[in-house]
């Protein structure tokens, strides 16, 4: 069997698994980490490790993270055609181009990457799977992007102390905003902020464990 096909087959297996956990729900998250190669965003030396339900490391410390989380985050974001979104902390690129999936047609998602060479090779590895909505930006994400917004969906990848007025006020009427809040280490929390008419409104999700945000706004 030729690496192309075996790594589809993986991948099929995984989306099972998952949607039989309950972390994939929809037949769209289900569409969108079909279509996602997770090989092409991971290092050559342990790309044999792709469909493996777990981080793995793409370099300069940092992580890819695990297809459950990707999964969990797709579906709780419940994004849809024609949104604008923003990423706060980029890694491989993977998580992006399950969420540009979700957004098509006409929907962009914006995502900033702290480190250079990170933000180089995200832009390759979203090149090589053909993922054309995604802009890879590098720079200091714990700000936002502030002449992008306002964005319909913004999520962060990292974990942040708290989420800064200076970005909610980057979240469109009618969006949501999905944060990694906590410790430099340790667990986490996952939350969704609404936005409506002005007003803010939080949720907490589930327990998590990312690696932190890095910069003005974060740690
Ligand atoms: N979801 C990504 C993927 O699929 O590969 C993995 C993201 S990784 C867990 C978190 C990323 O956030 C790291 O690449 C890190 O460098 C980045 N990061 C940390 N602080 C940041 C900041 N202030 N601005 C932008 N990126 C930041």
């Amino acid at each position: 069997m030729n690496a192309d096909r075996k790594y589809q087959q993986q991948r099929s297996m995984l989306v099972e698994e998952l949607y039989s956990r309950g972390d994939i729900r929809s037949p769209e998250v289900r569409s969108a980490m079909l279509s996602v190669p997770r090989e092409l965003f991971i290092p050559n030396f342990i790309r044999f490790e792709a469909y493996i339900d777990r981080p793995l490391p793409i370099g300069r410390g940092q992580t890819i993270s695990a297809p459950h989380m990707v999964a969990i985050m797709a579906e709780e974001m419940n994004a849809g055609p024609g949104q604008k979104v923003l990423e706060i902390g980029t890694g491989s690129g993977y998580h992006a181009a399950v969420v540009s999936r979700l957004i098509r047609p006409g929907g962009h998602v914006f995502t900033v990457e702290r480190i250079g060479d990170l933000a180089r090779e995200a832009r390759k590895n979203l090149s090589r799977a053909g993922m054309e909505n995604v802009t890879v930006i590098e720079g200091d994400g714990s700000i936002g992007l502030p002449e992008q917004a306002p964005f319909d969906r913004i999520y962060y990848t990292c974990a942040a102390p708290d989420i800064p007025g200076s970005v909610l006020e980057q979240l469109a009427d009618g969006g949501s905003l999905l944060g990694v809040v906590g410790p430099m280490s340790g667990v986490q929390g996952l939350v969704r902020l609404k936005k409506k008419d002005g007003m803010i409104s939080e949720e907490q999700l589930t327990r998590c464990v990312f690696v932190p945000l890095i910069g003005e706004k974060g740690y």
